[in-house]
């Protein structure tokens, strides 16, 4: 869409509101609105101001005018919103008029830029795979000193001691047992439907919806694979749209990667390949079909995997996902179909065009520019290098004794030991300029005192379990 056609759509549909979105460091979509009047052709190029030191991690208060400018290709009818078109914006600095570095939209766009400057390919395509939990209700009450919260499964927790709500009645998915249960077992059908619908009535292509592993309300709807900063901006689409039909349920949905104890957890699985001249360069005599191209970025994503880890599992709660038996990868390996590698080369379809691999370790906390930049940024570093990845694993990793296992690199244990495995290998991510030290290191920086050691310092509800009378 031009900016031409957007204003035509506005006179079209009767917008009377124009909502300008952009995504914050972290990872968390920001807003604020303008009547349609406001919206001009000149818009497009002078955008509208804000005041970025009120966002995590950006500018400081003596210098915090920063630029929104609407972006007419990502132009949507709200669904939700009174008469109002959304669009994705960049951030623009207001004096040099150059484009910010730490916008996370900007990095995708340099990572896409710096691919095609490297001749290697000139689109990766990325399938993500986005579990969420959708919760009857979930409250916090948290200050100083204190930190409870507490979650109603939307489909019960009859294996954790607790009575459902009554709305399923006997109907119960049992412990593990939540891939593909029939109605009335599965609560969440509609709810599901509607988040398909919804995304396909906003322009997002869907491949389908079912429930998930985990007993308490799992869900999985899949967008087709797409451009990285497609695929991102549909990401921002999909969250908004998914949290805001289970609030329309009366529901709560989190992309919080482990909300519960002894449950799978929700990953963020993201299929990747890249093309050039319109033609998949993925596909090949290789192991698993693969080329030998696709062979060295894998050996780039495991080589870097600690390091991105920092970015595609960027929360506390991230790493309470990699525990076995919850089918996230506990190992850096890959293996054709094997679920239980960081890594998997999926079969379903052996068309060349759809050669791909699955890198299983992402969730959803990430922000997904970011993270899927730093993905490709391996992957174009180990086909520079010609990084091996060894050898495949092909059994279940789970079923391996200790001293089998013991030859494989494990995924970093904490937000805190991945954090520090980025200070130590970014120069892959610095290249075209793609990451800034500047974003690496408040990345860190961010991360480290907001989130490490926020929840290093408080008492953690499982220790008054452990020690409150001891
Ligand atoms: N929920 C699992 C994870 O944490 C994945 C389950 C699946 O899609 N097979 O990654
Ligand atoms: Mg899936
Ligand atoms: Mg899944
Ligand atoms: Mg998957």
């Amino acid at each position: 869409m031009t900016p031409k056609e957007v204003l035509a759509l506005c006179r079209r549909e009767e917008i009377k509101a124009v909502d300008l979105r952009f995504m914050d460091f972290p990872g968390t979509q920001k807003h604020f609105t303008i009547p349609v009047k406001a919206l001009t052709e000149e818009s497009f190029e002078d955008g509208f101001g804000f005041d970025a030191s009120s966002m995590r991690g950006w500018q400081a208060i003596n210098e915090s005018d920063m630029l929104v400018v609407p972006q007419p290709e990502t132009a949507m009818v709200d669904p939700f919103m009174k008469n109002t078109l959304a669009m994705t914006c960049n951030i623009q600095d207001p004096i040099t008029r150059e484009a910010y570095a730490k916008d996370p939209r900007n990095v995708a766009r340099k990572a896409e830029a710096y691919m095609a400057s490297t001749g290697i390919a000139d689109i990766a395509n990325f399938g993500p795979e986005a579990e969420f939990f959708i919760f009857d209700r979930v409250w916090f009450d948290q200050n100083e000193h204190e930190a409870y919260y507490h979650v109603d499964s939307a489909e019960g927790q009859w294996n954790r001691g607790k009575t459902p709500d009554g709305h399923s009645g006997g109907f119960q998915i049992r412990h593990k047992e939540g891939y593909f249960p029939m109605p009335p077992s599965d609560t969440l059908q509609d709810l599901r439907t509607d988040i398909m619908l919804t995304l396909q009535d906003c322009g997002v292509n869907i491949e389908g919806q079912h429930h998930e592993v985990a007993t308490g309300g799992q869900c999985e709807v899949d967008m087709r694979y797409g451009s990285l900063l497609t695929t991102a901006d549909n990401l921002l689409r999909y969250k908004y749209i998914v949290k805001n039909v289970a609030a329309r349920h009366g529901k709560a949905a989190t992309f919080m990667p482990k909300p519960l104890w002894n449950d799978n957890g929700s990953g963020l699985h993201l299929h990747f390949s890249l093309w050039k001249n319109e033609e998949t360069l993925f596909a090949g005599s290789g192991y698993g079909g693969l080329s030998e191209l696709a062979i060295y970025a894998m050996g780039g994503i495991l080589r870097h995997a600690p390091a991105l880890f920092a970015f595609c599992c960027p929360t506390t709660n991230s790493y309470k996902r990699f525990i076995p038996g919850f089918e996230a990868p506990i190992n850096l390996t890959y293996s054709f179909r094997n679920r239980s590698a960081a890594i998997r080369i999926p079969v379903h379809n052996s068309s060349p065009a759809s050669k791909r691999f699955e890198f299983r370790c992402p969730d959803a906390s990430c922000n997904p520019y970011l993270a899927m930049s730093a993905v490709l940024m391996a992957a174009l570093d180990g086909i520079q290098n010609r990084i091996d990845p060894g050898m495949p694993l092909d059994k279940d990793i789970y079923d391996l004794s200790a001293e089998e296992l013991d030859v494989f690199p494990k995924v970093p244990e904490s937000l805190d030991v991945s954090l520090q495995a980025l200070r130590e290998d970014h120069d892959f991510l610095l290249r075209g300029d793609v990451f800034t030290e500047d974003v690496i290191d408040t990345w860190i920086w961010f991360k480290q005192t907001h989130e490490v050691q926020a929840l290093r310092e408080r008492p953690h509800p499982w220790e008054f379990a452990m020690y409150f009378d001891a």
